[in-house]
């Protein structure tokens, strides 16, 4: 069976040649992403298109699909913001998904973010480099006894609230399905905008839909406490750039840790250090002596990776087949 695998990098060539051993598809790896400008091009008697979060699977793509008999749509990834999915449904195409691959792989990289953005370890790691060991600037402050804000308690939030005690942290959440194992564990759930007002650290965990899409703008940030950290790993169209552009330049929020972007497709998983970039907003954030961008890495770990390669090609084989995959939340449409 053949595949059409976009937004090919040569660590995904690698672990999914190294599950395809058990399958033997024929995967041809593009390094574009999927979207209108390539889409014709797919070969004829490709059944499954592979991709990944910055692929476009607009209705007009999906209709080329199609019209080729492409079968599925596997996404590599849990998000899914990036497909019409009624499109989908209405033309007949199978998609699957990746929902759980290792929610502690993003999770770990928020602590990271918020570890790194407090302690300032990144700045260090170049100052005693060039044998300064002054200690000015790399003031901290403790995690242990500070309130972290949880927004989105699925898998990776659940994840995150658990290293989080661990620190010591009181943790607060919000979601509109309560998980009883955590509230079993001590941490509290409270209306969004009450945990706004209370926490010092925020940390969105929740899926970008249009209800919640700009969670974190204008007004929201008004309600924050003065200083807060936020730390993004779950989707860029969460926080409206400019407002948080806004709220950096007063205070109001303290230190932004960000691994995904509004703006992120013309940016991110790319070497640009040759080029211009025209993006005056990503420049701004990253102008910021208190902002931390990480390029959409938070899952990128082994781990996660042989899961994802697993899992995406057990999906597709159970598809072929006319099986149901054990987990009903890889099927979307
Ligand atoms: P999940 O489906 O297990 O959990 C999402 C939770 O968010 C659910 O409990 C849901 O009820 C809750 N939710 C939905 N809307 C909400 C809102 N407005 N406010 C508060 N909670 C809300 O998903 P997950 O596996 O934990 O993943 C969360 C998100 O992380 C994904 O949607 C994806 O965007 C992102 N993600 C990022 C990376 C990365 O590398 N940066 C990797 C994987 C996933």
């Amino acid at each position: 069976m053949k595949i059409a695998f976009f937004s090919a990098k040569p660590y995904d060539k690698d672990f999914f040649n190294r599950q395809n051993k058990t399958f033997n598809y024929d995967i041809q790896y593009w390094e574009t992403h999927l979207g209108p400008h390539i889409v014709n091009a797919i070969d004829e008697g490709t059944e499954v298109v592979c991709v990944f979060v910055n692929d476009k699977l607009t209705a007009e793509v999906i209709t080329v699909l199609a019209i080729k008999k492409v079968k599925v749509i596997a996404l590599r990834c849990a998000g899914f913001n990036n497909v019409d999915l009624d499109a989908a449904r209405k033309q007949g195409i199978k998609i699957c998904r990746v929902p759980a691959y290792s929610p502690e792989a993003v999770a770990e990289h928020a602590v990271a973010m918020l570890l790194t953005l407090n302690r300032k370890t990144h700045k260090a790691y170049n100052r005693v480099r060039e044998q300064n060991f002054s200690l000015n600037g790399l003031l901290g402050y403790n995690l242990h006894g500070k309130t972290v804000g949880v927004i989105g308690t699925g898998k990776i939030g659940k994840a995150f609230c658990r290293i989080m005690t661990g620190f010591g942290c009181k943790v607060l959440a919000y979601d509109p399905y309560e998980d009883r194992e955590l509230q079993a564990s001590g941490i509290h759930y409270l209306p969004f905008q009450e945990l706004l007002g209370c926490s010092d650290i925020i940390s969105l965990h929740c899926p970008l839909t249009v209800e919640n899409h700009y969670l974190i703008n204008e007004n929201t940030l008004k309600k924050i406490k003065k200083g807060v950290t936020i730390i993004n790993t779950s989707r860029g169209g969460l926080i409206h750039t400019d407002d948080v552009i806004s709220a950096l330049k007063t205070g109001q929020v303290g230190y932004l840790g960000i691994d995904v972007y509004e703006q992120e497709e013309k940016l991110f998983f790319k070497d640009l250090s040759g080029s211009i970039i025209d993006d005056d907003k990503i420049q701004r954030l990253m102008s910021f002596p208190n902002v931390l961008v990480t390029g959409h890495q938070a899952f990128f770990t082994e781990d996660a990776m042989e899961q994802i390669a697993s899992i995406t090609l057990n999906s597709i084989h159970a598809l072929e087949n006319g099986i149901s995959p054990s987990d009903p939340a890889v099927i979307l449409v």
